[in-house]
């Protein structure tokens, strides 16, 4: 498979290239020259394949031959070893569990898969890379988890200071090794623009390989489709529409259900559901895209102000609004609104959610919950990262996970940047000696 350059669609790269270096030159996001579609046959034995199965199936389809294929069964076989149950709590509203791996969130996910792919294609390559990683909460925490210790490769995660939950934050800054935490003087989106500035600057780049771990790497982005397939193929015969619900900021998981669909995956509406960082929604009105100043909000891993996979939407989507508009519908919910929807799923469901499964959930109710289709959310991660907020909605205690639990003796350490640039440039630059 062949990638492209949105920036420059005539400018062509291999797979390899387009994961190792994550963006083109002029900062563009690589896109596969084609979304292949998957055969009947795959579709009609789906309810029967496994997680494990359908990934491998779809990213041999999407790759090619670019990895062998016993090759790409072991990274699929190490990256996939939990479980993503779909469950089912209303006669026609089902919850998919997407945080039973590592670091109890579905960044896992992505961050396992590419990290096995990074291993394969570093494989006889004698070079080191420093991978950069802006996070919200939980994608450093699962990139961290997924590449400690890996030859190789440094990890570097920038997180915003004060705006990650207490657990995301020891997750982040107790694993220590190949793993180096920087504490951010602001939001995430500042965060993000610091990694693209590290980026841009070419006498970095020439001292250090740096690639990101972000969802603009295809290679984290992309296996978060795998689950989309293994919802429906829980379902089993699926006799009625389907409609999925993602909880939705830097719009990775959401650019990955839309490759689903285009992959053949019979979906028949998706819902960005957001909290008060609402781009999306606003965008879908009027046909403006408008970055944002970030909101805080309780549902952190989405306090996103300029999405940076909104261009692969609009890509996906032929550029146009119309059929943005057609292909999703798009929905904001502030913290009241999350709480009482978390009190209800408890109420009506026993259920108890996070803050970012509760939004999603919200999504669907906003669609409209109906006897006539499927409605499925994405709980993208375990309640017990933000005891505080869901004992209180839920008035029920959180069990925590031994992971969990664990990290609190741990000792963090990490070093503190203002959003200057320069601060940034000196940290990376230590690591070349
Ligand atoms: C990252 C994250 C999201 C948002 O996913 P995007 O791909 O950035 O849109 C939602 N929920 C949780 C728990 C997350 O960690």
């Amino acid at each position: 498979m062949k990638f492209y350059d949105i920036n420059n669609p005539s400018h062509k790269v291999s797979s390899h290239e387009a994961v190792i270096k994550s963006i083109s030159g002029t900062s563009g996001l690589y896109m596969p020259e084609f979304i292949p579609v998957l055969p009947d046959s795959f579709y009609t034995t789906l309810p029967d394949l496994s997680l494990q199965e359908i990934a491998l199936e779809v990213s041999k389809a999407m790759l090619g031959d670019d990895v062998p294929y016993n090759e790409l069964q072991q990274i699929v076989d190490d990256a996939l070893n939990f479980p993503i149950p779909l469950k089912q709590l209303g006669e026609n509203l089902f919850v998919l569990e997407l945080f039973h791996g590592p670091t109890l969130a579905f960044k896992d996910v992505g961050a396992r898969f590419m990290a096995g792919l990074f291993q394969h294609l570093l494989k006889n390559e004698n070079k080191e890379v420093v991978i950069m990683v802006a996070t919200s909460g939980d994608t450093g925490s699962a990139v961290a988890n997924a590449f400690y210790n890996k030859k190789g490769i440094k990890v570097v995660i920038l997180y915003p200071s004060g705006k990650v939950s207490e657990l995301q934050e020891k997750q982040l800054t107790t694993m220590g090794g190949n793993i180096t935490a920087l504490e951010v003087n602001g939001d995430f989106d500042d965060c993000q623009r610091l990694v693209k500035l590290a980026f841009a600057d070419k006498k970095l780049n020439s001292q250090l390989n740096l690639t990101s771990a972000n969802s603009i790497n295809f290679a984290r982005l992309f296996p978060q489709s795998f689950f989309y397939f293994h919802a429906l193929a829980q379902l089993g015969k699926v006799n009625k529409p389907v409609v999925m619900s993602v909880p939705s900021g830097n719009l990775g998981n959401l650019t990955a259900g839309l490759m689903a669909k285009k992959m053949g995956l019979p979906v028949h509406q998706f819902i960005a559901a957001t909290n008060r960082n609402r781009i999306v929604p606003d965008y879908l009105k009027s046909g403006e895209y408008k970055p944002q100043q970030t909101v805080h909000t309780i549902s952190n891993a989405m306090d996103v102000g300029n999405p940076s996979n909104f261009p692969r939407l609009l890509e996906i989507c032929q550029k146009r609004h119309d059929v943005i508009v057609s292909q999703i519908k798009s929905y904001s919910f502030d913290d009241g609104q999350n709480r009482s929807a978390m009190t209800e799923l408890q109420n009506l469901y026993s259920y108890q959610a996070d803050p970012h499964g509760a939004i999603a959930y919200l999504g669907l109710k906003e669609y409209g919950l109906s006897d006539d289709y499927y409605s499925i959310f994405l709980e993208t991660a375990h309640p017990a990262k933000f005891p505080d907020e869901v004992e209180k909605a839920t008035n029920n205690p959180v069990s925590i996970p031994e992971t969990l639990s664990e990290l609190v003796n741990l000792t963090t350490k990490s070093v503190t940047i203002s959003t200057n640039y320069q601060e940034l440039s000196e940290q990376l630059t230590k690591m070349v000696r």
